[in-house]
């Protein structure tokens, strides 16, 4: 994959699968911007990837909040004189059974995951349609197409997340712009590591691969799909989760 002389924006990218699509995109060749609510672990981040010759820049950005999306992407325009990539890939869970679920955190949980892509994807379309190119990967989750105890909001958001990607991927396929989403399983990152061991000995009992996944596993599904060897592809859910669903 050569990524040379593409712009990529990554949400979420402080850490776990965000962390791992940047630096996979970054040592493609691409120049990387990391977005992430969290700008302390984010610089961090940009430390560790110069140990491994490779750079990025780092700017901090709520992805449910439209204004702070509208300033990201202002700042990394007046940075790069394009913007070819977006990886919609911040997110969250809040989980907890139905009758135990406040508004408040369905609401989070909805915002960041759903609107927040909303808020990033209408701003950079914006740039893209004007470039005629573009290439947008969301990360969504096998929950949001299987559904789980616990995640009746995460897995709204999700669901959501993919009618979203077809309907955008329709729309702005005559610009030239591809719009894919991704659909990890289970994947060792912090979003995943508090789990009881029930639930994680629950998912290793289901996935035929009898592991959980990897951040670079999912980075490098990733970085195919923003590749110029995906072209013809849009409008996709792609699993990355080991045959957890099939
Ligand atoms: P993670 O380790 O928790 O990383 C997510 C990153 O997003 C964190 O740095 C987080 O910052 C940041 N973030 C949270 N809210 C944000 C906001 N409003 N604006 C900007 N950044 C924000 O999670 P992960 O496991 O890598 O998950 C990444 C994506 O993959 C998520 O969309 C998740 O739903 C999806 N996914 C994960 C798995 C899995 O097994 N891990 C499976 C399927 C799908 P803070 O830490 O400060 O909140």
């Amino acid at each position: 994959m050569n990524l040379k002389g593409k712009v990529a924006l990554v949400t979420g990218g402080a850490q776990g699968i965000g962390k791992a699509i940047a630096v996979k995109l970054a040592k493609e060749g691409a120049d990387v911007v990391i977005a992430d609510i969290d700008i302390d672990l984010a610089q961090s981040v940009l430390a560790e990837m110069k140990t491994w010759g490779v750079s990025a820049v780092a700017l901090k950005a709520d992805v449910s909040n439209s204004h702070e999306v509208e300033d990201l992407v202002r700042k990394v325009q007046e940075r790069f004189p394009t913007l070819d990539i977006l990886v919609n890939n911040a997110g969250i869970t809040k989980d907890a059974l139905l009758v135990r679920v406040s508004e408040e955190d369905w609401d989070r949980v909805l915002r960041v995951n759903l609107k927040g892509a909303f808020n990033l994807t209408k701003s950079v379309a914006k740039v893209m349609m004007k470039q005629k190119s573009g290439k947008i990967v969301n990360i969504t989750s096998v929950i949001g197409m299987m559904g789980n105890v616990g995640q009746a909001s995460y897995a709204a958001s999700k669901a959501g997340l993919i009618g979203f990607t077809k309907s955008t991927a329709k729309e702005l396929a005559a610009r030239g712009i591809t719009v894919n989403a991704v659909a990890p399983g289970y994947i060792l990152t912090s979003m995943t590591e508090n789990l009881p061991q029930s639930a994680k000995d629950a998912f290793l009992n289901q996935i035929p691969l009898k592991r959980a996944g990897t951040p670079e596993e999912v980075a490098n599904l990733v970085a195919f799909l923003v590749s110029d060897e995906s072209g013809y592809i849009t409008g996709q859910v792609i699993q990355v989760d080991g045959g957890l669903l099939m």
